[in-house]
């Protein structure tokens, strides 16, 4: 039987930073995905996801430090150009319930720069946008935009030239934890391996529920819609920031970028479906919801010229988990809740560091599987 140090489960952002930071590491190792590379049935493809450390919650933030140094270190490694710098804003609207302190506090902690911008101050800088009286803007300087299918391109191109083995139309069927490893069951025979990491995101309890453990994952298919302005320049990167409107429904979206679009979407709209449910088909009603947002709040962003769609594996309170699974420490499980993708290098460097070193440096407290299994509190 073939033998790795470590076998890698799903070659999405996390499963191909993984193979990445071992491979850089010396180890030997496998990655399996079960659809093609670059396949567009998970969460980590088309073109752009946000980069910010603004989070209301600081061990967020905390790993956001991290990810920056990470996310640097990669673009070293690659010699690619990866990160762009944009500004951002967190519109809070008023009753919103997510509080503009819970921000600030969060970020003062970390020691991380920011302003609080009246809306007078707002339509100052960005007057792109039209903001409803009692609207609290927080800004922070170090948001920007990685790029989403190339990131994972970089990572799997990076894995493959560090001596990584990689895999697709490989499906995982099962795992076998043993007293010494894991051996691994694919649909292309079997491999043995000190340690797995399953980074299989929306498919993960197929693989852990046999293990004992299941976690409670809500999956939803989500759309990201592209609009075109009639003056794309002034949505450029140089005149717009990266922009969350912080609220129920929450709203995201992009200046320009690589293209004369204008990208926007609503963060996890509810719209529930399983992988196997998955349409691939935008919901119109969705599309309108957006569109009389985007025309109140961005009313110069022009018409929609296309709508994608993709998927959020969302676990209680949307925590991470970076983590052993109870009872077999030879496997490990990452879960990112629909949005890891700024943590991509580092949660790819962490899972390295469990399995090679069996600790790593960075704060993980806040993401263990017991805290995701453990009942939501409904206060
Ligand atoms: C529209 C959208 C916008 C987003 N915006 C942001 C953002 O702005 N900022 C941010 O930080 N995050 C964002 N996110 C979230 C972020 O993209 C995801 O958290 C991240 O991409 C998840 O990566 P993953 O590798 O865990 O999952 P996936 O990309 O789904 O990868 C899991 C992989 O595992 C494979 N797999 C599963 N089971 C098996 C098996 N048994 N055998 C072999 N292979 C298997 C799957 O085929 C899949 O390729 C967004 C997500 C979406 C969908």
């Amino acid at each position: 039987m073939e033998e790795f140090d470590v076998a890698v489960v799903g070659a999405g952002a996390l499963g191909s930073a993984a193979a990445h930071h071992l491979a850089l590491r010396g180890a030997t190792v496998v990655l399996f995905e079960q659809f093609e590379f670059g396949h567009v049935r998970g969460a980590s493809h088309d073109t752009s996801r946000i980069l910010r450390t603004s989070y209301g919650d600081e061990a967020y933030v905390r790993l956001a430090k991290s990810a920056y140094r990470d996310w640097g270190e990669l673009e070293r490694v690659s010699g690619e150009r990866i990160v762009t710098t944009t500004g951002g804003v967190v519109f809070v609207p008023p009753g919103s319930p997510y509080p503009v302190t819970a921000f600030t506090a969060a970020l003062t902690a970390q020691d991380l720069p920011f302003e609080v911008l009246d809306r007078d101050a707002v339509r100052a800088r960005w007057p792109q946008f039209t903001l409803p009286p009692g609207v609290e803007t927080v800004f922070s300087p170090d948001t920007g935009i990685v790029p989403a299918s190339r990131t994972v391109a970089t990572l799997q191109m990076q894995a493959r030239s560090h001596g990584a083995v990689l895999r697709d139309r490989t499906r995982v069927e099962e795992l076998r934890p043993q007293p010494d490893g894991v051996v691994v069951m694919t649909t292309a025979g079997k491999v043995r391996a000190r340690k797995v990491v399953v980074a299989a995101d929306a498919w993960t309890n197929a693989l852990i529920a046999p293990l004992g453990v299941e976690v409670p994952l809500v999956t939803m298919q989500e759309q990201v819609t592209y609009f075109g302005p009639d003056r794309p320049e002034d949505f450029g990167d140089d005149r717009l920031p990266v922009w969350i409107w912080e609220d129920e429904p929450c709203y995201y979206g992009f200046p320009t970028y690589g293209e004369p679009t204008v990208k926007a979407g609503r963060d996890a709209s509810d719209n529930r479906m399983t992988p196997d449910e998955r349409t691939f088909r935008h919901s119109e009603e969705l599309l309108d919801q957006l569109r009389t947002f985007m025309r109140g709040f961005l009313p110069a962003s022009g018409e929609d010229v296309r709508t994608i769609t993709c998927q959020y594996t969302l676990t209680p309170g949307r925590r991470f988990v970076v983590d052993a699974l109870p009872g077999h420490p030879d496997v490990l499980v990452a879960l990112g809740a629909a949005h890891a993708f700024k943590f991509t290098p580092t949660i790819g460097r962490i899972l390295a560091e469990l399995a090679l070193d069996g600790r790593t440096d960075d704060d993980i407290s806040a993401f263990r599987l017991r805290d995701v299994l453990a009942p939501v509190p409904t206060a």
